[in-house]
């Protein structure tokens, strides 16, 4: 079967009680065994019962099946934000000592999370330029536990080659993580680039229309015990998983994801082409756009689309204020790959507490603003920006 109808025919994983053709809300905490045998079984890992909700869950198990029927993965796990998703995953990697290869050009909690918070636990950032092979190469150390990446940088729109990082790693034999929150996992297969764990921010495209906050761990077998860990130690220890709600919400969200995808990445095209037209915008920065310097790297990798966001550079930070504040249907809102259209300042706002120096090591520009662009009409969104820019 396509992955659209995988998307939207899921089988349960026991029969509902009341044939409901959707997954019900199992809105319990915890849930009764007939015996003590089964009760062992289910705590033991011997069957697959759910004993309790902080590591187990059916509406979950439901979304997390209908993932893994998506990517091919050996394991998915939905917990409660992205953040979520790439704390736990860093932590059940690294140990006290260890170092974590990755970017500058990263989303900006994943940043302070790598550069500041597991530093306390003394995990070591090395953070180098992805794209240049031969400084990945000397970052990797006998320390290393990961190289982490994302596909598409947020705001720089930089793209590094995984088959060249993937290689370095497994090398070394060291897993890779990416997260690939910028393009839905539906529209290429991150593995075959060599990717042991992909990381996702199921508040995007998934929740559909930013019902809530959602995160996945997509393992694909490759990395010896990471599985293991996550199923038997971080849920238990960390507390992370999703709950029963959002999972609801976001299986809903999953099953229309193709089609709403198709309508956002081909709106993103359009608009970078239209406003190329105007004058007051200095550069337009979209990798979909064949002029791009990673246009070609990211057709090989991720597919012909290349997402929903794009940025878009003006004169000076006044000029880039000014036009915020005139948008009339364009949401002033953070967020990416709603249903609306949004815009934001990354450098005033989600960077807005980093130092000067922090945000030009980051190249995140005073000039930058970021659009994620929606389900809206191609034209009205050209015709809001115009009148903004005037
Ligand atoms: C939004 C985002 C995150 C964080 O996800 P939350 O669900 O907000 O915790 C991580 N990575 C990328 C690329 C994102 O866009």
């Amino acid at each position: 079967m396509k992955k659209q109808t995988i998307a939207i025919h899921t089988q349960f994983q026991h029969r509902d009680a009341y044939n409901a053709l959707s997954m019900p809300v199992y809105h319990t905490a915890a849930y009764e065994f007939d015996n003590a045998s089964d009760m062992a079984d289910a705590f033991c890992g011997r069957s697959d019962l759910p004993d309790y909700s902080r590591v187990m869950n059916p509406t979950v198990t439901f979304f997390e099946n209908k993932v893994k029927a998506l990517t091919g993965a050996t394991d998915v796990i939905a917990v409660n934000s992205g953040m979520a998703a790439i704390s736990n995953t860093l932590m059940a990697l690294a140990a006290s000592g260890k170092n974590i290869v990755s970017s500058r050009h990263l989303f900006g909690n994943t940043y302070s999370l790598i550069a500041g918070s597991l530093l306390r636990f003394g995990i070591k950032p090395k953070l180098c330029d992805l794209t240049n092979v031969e400084a990945v190469e000397k970052a990797v150390d006998e320390q290393t536990c990961c190289i982490f990446l994302e596909i598409i940088t947020n705001p720089q729109l930089e793209v590094a080659d995984l088959k060249a990082l993937c290689r370095i790693a497994h090398e070394k034999g060291i897993p890779v993580v990416a997260d690939t929150t910028v393009i839905p996992f539906t529209e290429f297969n991150i593995h075959e680039l060599g990717v042991d764990i992909e990381v996702v921010s199921s508040t995007k495209y998934l929740s559909g229309g930013a019902t809530s906050i959602g995160g996945l761990i997509i393992d694909y077998g490759t990395c010896q015990g990471f599985c293991k860990r996550m199923r038997t130690e971080m849920l238990f220890n960390f507390g992370a998983y999703m709950t029963p709600h959002v999972a609801y919400m976001q299986t809903i969200g999953l099953e229309t994801l193709d089609a709403r995808y198709r309508v956002q990445s081909s709106n993103t095209l359009a608009l970078a082409r239209k406003l190329r037209t105007l004058p007051a915008i200095k550069s337009v920065n979209y990798v979909g756009l064949e002029d791009n310097p990673y246009h070609e790297l990211a057709q090989q990798q991720f597919g012909p689309t290349a997402g929903a966001m794009m940025t878009i550079d003006l004169a000076d930070q006044e000029a880039c204020f000014n036009f915020i504040n005139r948008l009339k249907l364009i949401r002033r809102a953070t967020n990416l790959f709603d249903s609306k259209s949004l815009a934001i300042h990354p450098a005033s706002t989600i960077f807005g507490n980093f130092t000067d120096r922090q945000r030009q090591s980051m190249d995140v520009l005073d000039t930058t603003i970021r659009l994620s662009i929606g389900l809206e009409d191609v034209d009205d969104l050209f015709e809001d920006i115009r009148q903004a820019l005037s």
